[in-house]
C-alpha cells in the first residue's frame, strides 16, 4: 500500500501552513514556527504571484495531504463526491471524515491520521464487529468502531483509555472508553466540521 514516508514537516513547509500532522506534537514544538521558508534549494527565493491554478492546485494537495492520501486515491474520492446528489465539495468533505483511518483518529485512538492509518491496518479495530484493517473503507451512520479483544490488553490501547476519558469527540461521534469503541451517531456535516479548507478550490481544480 503506496503512502508518503519522508519527513511531515516539509509538507507544512511545501504548503505555508500548519496542518497537525503529527497530533499532539505539533501544539509543542512545530518546525514551521521555527524554519517558515519553503522546501528545496531555492525555497526561500520563491515569493511570485500565484496563478488561479496554483492557488486551485495548492489547496487540493493541503487537503489530500492533511488526510494523508495518495493522488489516484483521493481522485476517485473526487469522482464519487461528484456522482452524489449535492453540493461536490460537501459530499467530498463528509467522505474524507467517513473514512475509517479518520475517524479512528477522531475518536482519539491515535494521535494523528497517519497513526490511525498504521492501527487500522495492523488489524486493531472492528467495524460492527468484524475486523476491518482498511483505512479507506467508509463508515456510516450506527457504525460501531472497536478495540479488537486481542489488541485491548496492549500497553498502548491500556494507555488510551485513560486518554480517552479526557479528550472530547466530534459532536456526530460517541467515544466509550471503557470499552474501547466508538459510535457514529450521524454523517458529519459541513456547518459541523469548521475545516480549515477551501473545499470549493479542490472543486474547481478538478473541474477545470
Ligand atoms: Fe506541521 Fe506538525 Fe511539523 Fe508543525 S510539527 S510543521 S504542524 S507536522
Amino acid at each position: 500500500m503506496a503512502r508518503y514516508t519522508g519527513p511531515v514537516c516539509r509538507i507544512c513547509r511545501r504548503e505555508g501552513e500548519k496542518l497537525y500532522l503529527k497530533g499532539d506534537k505539533c501544539f509543542t514544538k512545530c518546525t514551521l514556527e521555527r524554519r517558515s521558508s519553503k522546501p528545496g534549494q531555492h525555497g526561500a527565493a520563491r515569493g511570485r504571484k500565484q496563478s488561479g491554478y496554483a492557488t486551485q492546485l495548492r489547496e487540493k494537495q493541503k487537503v489530500r495531504r492533511s488526510y494523508g492520501i495518495l493522488e489516484r486515491q483521493f481522485r476517485r474520492h473526487f469522482e464519487t463526491a461528484a456522482r452524489r446528489p449535492g453540493k461536490t465539495s460537501d459530499n467530498l468533505i463528509q467522505l474524507l471524515e467517513t473514512r475509517m483511518d479518520n475517524v479512528v483518529y477522531r475518536l482519539g485512538f491515535a494521535d494523528s491520521r497517519a497513526q490511525a492509518r498504521q492501527l487500522v491496518t495492523h488489524g486493531h479495530f472492528q467495524l460492527n464487529g468484524h475486523k476491518l484493517d482498511i483505512p479507506s473503507a467508509f463508515v456510516r451512520a450506527g457504525d460501531e468502531i472497536a478495540v479488537r479483544p486481542h489488541s485491548r490488553n496492549t500497553e498502548y490501547f491500556k494507555t488510551r483509555a485513560l486518554m480517552l476519558a479526557q479528550k472530547s469527540v466530534p459532536a456526530w461521534l460517541r467515544v466509550d472508553p471503557d470499552t474501547l469503541s466508538g459510535r457514529v451517531l450521524a454523517l458529519p456535516t459541513p456547518d459541523e466540521l469548521q475545516l480549515p479548507f477551501n473545499e470549493a478550490l479542490v472543486v474547481e481544480y478538478y473541474q477545470r
